[in-house]
């Protein structure tokens, strides 16, 4: 009985005749496609992009080295080696994260008792091999001054979108 419905579903073009109202309903409809990159959708000042290492306005590293960042790190993506300076303050003497492991679960922005890993808006980046990806404290140093005012900026707004 079943198979007779089909049949004659299928010689009236019933679902033929259903998808093309669904696409004559949004041929007509207000367009919502984005036409990227000239066009970009609204940004959360949360969005969780590439990572950056923020430093205090007198050019001295936030970072203290006390390696919550990497503890709580679920894909083991942050790699930190550590050494007191001569001033007795402890800092990071490595401090790589592998963003080819990474999940962007913002945990370790969380975790952080000082607001020195962060993650920026930024998703536009690429790598072309596996270590491109790798990011050393050197280069998260680079993001976070290439991008401070940003950052500092989106920790001050109670907007969700701008
Ligand atoms: S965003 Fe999540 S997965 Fe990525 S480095 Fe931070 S804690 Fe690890
Ligand atoms: S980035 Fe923050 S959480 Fe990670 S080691 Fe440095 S101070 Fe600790």
């Amino acid at each position: 009985m079943g198979s007779m419905k089909e049949i004659f579903n299928s010689l009236l073009l019933k679902e033929l005749l259903k998808g093309m109202s669904v696409t004559g309903k949004y041929f007509f409809a207000r367009k919502i496609t984005v036409q990227y990159p000239e066009e970009k959708t609204p940004q959360s000042f949360r969005f969780r992009g590439l990572h950056a290492l923020r430093r205090y306005p007198n050019g001295e590293e936030r970072c203290i080295a006390c390696k919550l960042c990497e503890a709580i790190c679920p894909a083991m993506a942050i790699t930190i080696e550590a050494e007191p300076r001569d001033d007795g303050s402890r800092r990071t003497t490595r401090y790589d994260i592998d963003l080819t492991k990474c999940i962007f679960c913002g945990f370790c922005e969380e975790a952080c008792p000082v607001d020195a890993v962060v993650e920026t808006r930024v998703f536009e980046y690429h790598g072309e091999k596996r270590g491109d990806l790798y990011y050393t404290k050197q280069m998260l140093l680079a993001n976070g001054d290439r991008y401070e005012d940003q950052i500092a900026q989106d920790r001050q707004t109670d907007a969700p979108y701008r």
